[in-house]
């Protein structure tokens, strides 16, 4: 039992893309923030990143088959910081907004490491951050309606990003460094005594190859 969950954790983190990841400005709904949440760790976003909205974080859905475990949620105060701080790790942010430099979402490389900017289910993504952002890009609408529910949205977009990470090879070898998904490896198949271990502040302990522990701290 144990061992076909670390199995399936080892899996899943070797797939895990730590430069694919979402900027949600505002984004207020709690069904729409666990299903984009659920999308991220579908195509293996390591992680995502949220403006408060105004009114507080929205809760999680309790139907979202617990993506938020798996996909450590940051919360930020400030949107124009947040865009920089992550284009000054590298990343380039692209702004889901209709503006005269918009491009269809399809002609992006997602290769590179790349925050999807998703703006409120209401007003969209604030100009000043579609300025901010490296490009603005749009999925073209040909209904009746203008938009897309922003959870789709990102579903669509985050899939053309798998899509285009699969033809490069992306998920044939692990992204992350092997010291993190062994930290990974861990936390996610021992979250409780993660947790503890951290409290205490010391090294987990080391897992065999079923994923039971080898030796474990005497106060634990
Ligand atoms: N009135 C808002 C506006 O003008 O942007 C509509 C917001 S829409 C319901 C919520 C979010 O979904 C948008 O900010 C964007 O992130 C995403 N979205 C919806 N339709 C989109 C599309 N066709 N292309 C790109 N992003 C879209």
């Amino acid at each position: 039992m144990k061992q076909a969950r670390l199995q399936k954790i080892q899996r899943v983190l070797s797939l895990r893309q730590p430069t694919l990841t979402v900027l949600l400005e505002e984004v207020h709904k709690p069904h729409n923030l666990s299903a984009i949440l659920r999308s991220c760790d579908a195509v293996g976003a390591m992680q995502a990143h949220a403006i408060v909205p105004r009114g507080g974080m929205p809760t999680y859905n309790a139907t979202s088959g617990s993506a938020e475990k798996w996909v450590p949620l940051h919360t930020h105060k400030q949107v124009i910081p947040t865009i920089e701080d992550l284009q000054k790790q590298g990343y380039q942010v692209l702004a889901t907004h209709l503006s005269e430099r918009a491009v269809d979402y399809r002609e992006v490389d997602y290769t590179r490491p790349t925050c999807i900017l998703l703006g409120a289910e209401k007003w969209g993504v604030s100009e000043d951050a579609a300025k901010a952002a490296d490009q603005n890009i749009i999925i073209p609408m040909m209904g009746m309606v203008q938009s897309l529910n922003v959870s789709v949205a990102a579903a669509t977009i985050l899939f053309e990003a798998q899509r285009q990470r699969q033809v490069a090879g992306m998920y044939r070898e692990p992204q992350i460094e092997p010291v993190t998904l062994k930290r990974l490896t861990f936390e996610w198949l021992y979250p409780e005594l993660a947790e503890i271990y951290q409290d205490r502040g010391e090294a987990y302990p080391e897992l065999d190859e079923e994923g039971m522990i080898v030796q474990v701290s005497p106060q634990v």
